[in-house]
């Protein structure tokens, strides 16, 4: 259900990417915290079913509708009965007529020391605060017969329990998971505000490239960046726009850029963002979309192309598959879920000991394809950027720190496993 009448957020300004003068070589944690600062929302909302918000970015908090549980009840099949009639030794109960079950509350009161059959869920009965599992007692059909004493309370759940009525239980910018349709549907939430999907479009630059489809000479390079990227949209909630292929031609890349510039709220470049006679895309910005490149402190990476064309984000990422992957998982992945609605997204990463060993220089912070083995987090043989099958081999990267490092084998590094990323 769209609603029309919802206000888009303003685009970002045409300089939101400029850095402050004399910045050469910018440290990640930096380039990250002025990406931060330069971007905001850019969708509008929409109204969904809680059934449909896997992958949602929360556009306002939700509250509980009513508590959970809403109502004192039993947390197994037992008897049910007041614990203050009840103590220590043998106890043998009358039973009450009637039974207390999940679905079809008793309605009646049950007298002070008598008990009644209670299954699990069922509302405790007035009358009754303590419940004993019905393993621990012996039955007749006039009398219940067990062990005490009991806690107060033993084996019941209390009336809010878990969640309160009213309580704020996901921050607007929550992105939501199977496991919280399942918590807004326990709490009587029906519908929820969330963003609309982020339309990211992805194009990929290149006289050399072609698709799969052909058999290509040698002097060919099959397209591997685009339809890596368009998935990982995808995996991040977004709805991924495929802007095809444009050659290294100014004129057709203008064109692409003006087609892309009315479908997406972000446009993924990859290739020709160097400063090399073919690198049209940075050319072009520069002349025409406020290009700011990014000298980035880290490697895998080539300078990082940021630039506005006609309100609308561009990110030029690396040609080399692996360096493109690396920078979209390190800056294109928080700036499109900042994009997209949510808030900032650090990715979680874990010290674990190195099962490899290396010596890094100062300078620029490394980042080494990687995966756990029964010692330790393994590197890929080869930092080759070229070898994009490490990427498939690996289930996640290394961070080396900016600074000089010498790694031995059991030394804690920081690894950030693929689904840190949302991939
Ligand atoms: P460029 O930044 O355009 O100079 O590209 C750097 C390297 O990455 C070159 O070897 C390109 O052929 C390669 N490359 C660029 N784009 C892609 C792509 N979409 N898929 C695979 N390789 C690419
Ligand atoms: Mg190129």
């Amino acid at each position: 259900m769209t609603q029309p009448d919802m206000p888009r957020p303003p685009k970002l300004r045409d300089d939101c990417f400029a850095l402050p003068a004399g910045v050469d070589w910018t440290p990640v944690d930096e380039a990250l915290a002025l990406l931060n600062a330069a971007i905001d929302c850019v969708v509008g909302v929409e109204q969904v079913s809680h059934a449909n918000v896997v992958g949602r970015i929360l556009a306002q908090p939700v509250t509980a509708r009513r508590s959970n549980p809403p109502a004192p009840n039993s947390a197994v099949d037992g008897y049910g009965f007041a614990h203050e009639a009840t103590g220590e030794g043998d106890q043998l109960l009358p039973l009450t007529d009637g039974r207390a079950a999940a679905g079809a509350a008793y309605g009646g009161s049950v007298p002070q020391g008598s008990a009644i059959r209670i299954l699990t869920g069922a509302i405790l009965p007035e009358g009754v605060d303590t419940v004993v599992l019905e393993e621990d007692c012996n039955v007749t059909a006039t009398h219940v017969a067990f062990r005490g004493p009991l806690r107060p309370r033993a084996n019941t759940r209390k009336a809010g329990e878990d969640v309160v009525k009213g309580a704020e239980v996901f921050a607007k910018g929550h992105m939501l998971r199977a496991q919280d349709a399942g918590l807004l549907a326990a709490l009587g939430v029906d519908e929820v505000q969330v963003f609309k999907p982020l339309r990211v479009g992805v194009l990929s630059t290149g006289d050399e490239l072609v698709t799969p489809d052909i058999e290509a000479p040698a002097d060919r390079t099959y397209d591997a960046n685009r339809p890596m990227l368009l998935q990982v949209a995808k995996a991040w909630g977004c709805e991924a726009v495929d802007l095809g292929h444009i050659r290294d031609d100014r004129d057709a890349l203008a064109a692409g850029l003006d087609d892309a510039a009315q479908r997406c709220d972000i446009i993924l470049t990859s290739g020709g963002a160097s400063a090399g006679d073919e690198d049209h895309v940075s050319a072009l910005l520069r002349e025409q979309g406020n290009l700011q490149a990014w000298r980035i402190a880290l490697k895998p990476g080539r300078p990082l192309a940021l630039a506005m064309w006609q309100g609308v984000p561009v990110l030029g990422l690396p040609g080399n598959p692996v360096a493109a992957f690396v920078c979209a998982v390190m800056f294109a992945r928080p700036a499109c879920l900042k994009l997209a609605g949510a808030a900032w997204q650090d990715p979680q990463g874990f010290l674990v000991p190195a099962a490899f060993e290396k010596r890094k220089k100062p300078g620029r912070r490394e980042y080494l394809r990687a995966r756990m083995g029964p010692s330790g987090v393994e590197v890929f043989a080869s930092e080759g950027s070229g070898r994009i099958s490490g990427l498939s081999w690996s289930e996640g990267l290394v961070e080396l720190p900016d600074g000089e490092a010498v790694i031995a084998q059991g030394d804690l590094v920081r690894y950030i496993p693929y689904r840190s990323f949302g991939l």
